[in-house]
């Protein structure tokens, strides 16, 4: 343990996107900069693994062109980050047939029966000008879809992303996690000559993990110093509107404290004990774990697909991608991986079935789904115990007394997916990021007013799939 604390203008919890893009533009904002980060690697849950020689992600992961232009401004500063642009292949399990995904009007009229296409339509059409109703996801998801997609699609879907009933649901989950909620973008997203947006993304060269191992190198050359493997233990509020983090190798003190670390761990960190009702709603909040499964195949391409989505309940997996169809040039190895997300609670039996166990199951639930068979000569798994935010109803109550609880604290913000306890993407973590270093001021402090406007901000966004 180091005895004097180290000093820095602004100290940043997590080296994911969020994390990474504050530190690198604070830097660049000429701030003396440090990240503190639990794991070995930068990345997150944006990291990328190698597995029998092939890069592969923590599931099926892409770059969406809605980003903001400033996000894509920031990413193009970073040397050694090559984007390449792809065509979305994807399909999704419906009514025991395969769609295209993303989903066009045009192949839902060739491959779905006609009376269920036509029903899907009706209860479209019966929708036209109602506005959407209701408290929980259920309500939301019938009053814009109708019950038949309910049923078939985001019914079963909620039970396994999220192992809760949709009537439990906050209706939030829709708004933040349903980007085709309205009927214009519905429309935008089914018609051919409106939807290019949708049917192309953008992905890294070097794998999805790429674009966090570049803004990690280039942070580094700028003199943003790393602390990997070091595990926060203590927070504690110092005289002078700054703080001391303490970890298990090393203090820290800073005037500005940046963490992108799950809500639920912050208030049990402070020193000062935070109120019984603040702790009690910080552990209310509750993670989706999940299982990611690689079987890695002998073949040189198992399907053309990039990523088969699943989300009715003849299977526990909800998405299974191919992650050697996200690059141009994939065909060259003799052999391929399949990434098989599976969500799960934390310790329960799916967490902790074996590999084997997991693989068979999956594998003979994938033959009744109508995959080709598949005999898989090596198998690894990735546990990650913080995947989806669980939101029930009334989980904005307890979101809202943490808030108030942190604002006290002007020396600290709190962002990213796991900060602010939200279903986001990459470029919208990587947005925080900047607008965390847009909110100090010349004297190197936060401008609280603009930080508020930013967070309401952040609560418009409406995550891409
Ligand atoms: C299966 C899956 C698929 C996805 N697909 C896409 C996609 O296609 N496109 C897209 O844009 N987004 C996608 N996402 C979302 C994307 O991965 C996240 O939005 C992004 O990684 C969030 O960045 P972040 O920095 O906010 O958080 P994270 O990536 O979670 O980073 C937080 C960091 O904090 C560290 N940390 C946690 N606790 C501590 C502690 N106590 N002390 C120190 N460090 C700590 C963690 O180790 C981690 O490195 C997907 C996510 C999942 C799970």
């Amino acid at each position: 343990m180091t005895t004097r604390p180290l000093s820095f203008s602004v100290v940043i919890l997590g080296a994911g996107p969020a994390g990474l893009s504050a530190a690198i533009q604070a830097r660049r904002a000429g701030h003396s900069v440090a990240v503190i980060e639990k794991s070995s690697l930068p990345g997150g849950m944006s990291q990328s693994l190698n597995i029998a020689g092939q890069t592969v992600d923590l599931g099926s992961h892409r770059l969406h062109y809605a980003m903001r232009p400033e996000v894509m401004g920031f990413l193009q500063t970073i040397p050694e980050l090559e984007l390449q642009i792809r065509k979305r292949h994807g399909r999704i399990r419906l009514f025991e047939r395969w769609l295209g995904y993303p989903l066009s009007l045009v192949d839902m009229c060739r491959t779905l029966p006609l009376q269920v296409f036509f029903k899907l339509l009706l209860e479209q059409a019966m929708r036209l000008g109602r506005s959407r109703a209701g408290d929980s996801f259920s309500d939301r998801i019938r009053s814009s879809f109708g019950e038949t997609l309910f049923k078939y699609f985001y019914q079963p879907y909620s039970w396994k992303l999220w192992g809760t009933s949709p009537d439990d649901l906050s209706a939030e989950v829709a708004e933040q996690r349903v980007s085709a909620l309205s009927l214009r973008s519905r429309l935008q997203r089914l018609i051919p000559l409106l939807n290019s947006r949708w049917k192309r993304f953008l992905y890294p060269t070097g794998g999805y993990g790429q674009i966090c191992s570049s803004i990690a190198a280039e942070a580094d050359r700028l003199g943003v110093e790393f602390f990997y493997n070091h595990s926060v233990s203590a927070i504690e509020p110092i005289s002078g509107g700054a703080c001391r983090i303490v970890t298990d190798g090393t203090t820290f003190e800073t005037q500005n404290l940046w963490s992108t670390i799950p809500a639920s761990q912050l208030a049990v960190l402070f020193s000062v004990t935070a109120p019984a009702e603040v702790l009690s709603a910080s552990d209310r909040l509750q993670h989706r774990a999940m299982v990611l499964l690689y079987l890695v195949l002998r073949d040189q391409q198992y399907t053309e697909f990039d990523a088969h989505y699943l989300p009715g309940e003849s299977t526990i997996a909800s998405r299974i991608s191919e992650p050697k169809n996200y690059f141009e040039s994939h065909l060259l190895n003799q052999s391929t991986v399949l990434c098989v997300e599976i969500p799960c609670w934390e310790g329960d039996s799916t967490w902790l079935a074996t590999d084997q166990v997991l693989s068979e199951q999956i594998i003979t639930e994938m033959a009744s789904n109508g995959f080709p068979a598949l005999s898989p000569d090596e198998i690894q798994t990735v546990r990650l115990p913080k995947v989806y935010p669980v939101m029930p109803k009334g989980y904005e109550n307890d979101l809202d007394k943490l808030a108030k609880w942190i604002e006290q604290y002007n020396w600290l913000l709190v962002f990213g997916r796991q900060g602010l306890f939200v279903p986001d993407n990459l470029h919208h973590a990587i947005y925080m990021g900047l607008q965390a270093v847009e909110s100090l001021d010349d004297n190197g402090k936060i401008n609280q007013e603009f930080w508020q406007e930013s967070l309401e901000t952040f609560s418009t966004h409406v995550v891409e799939d």
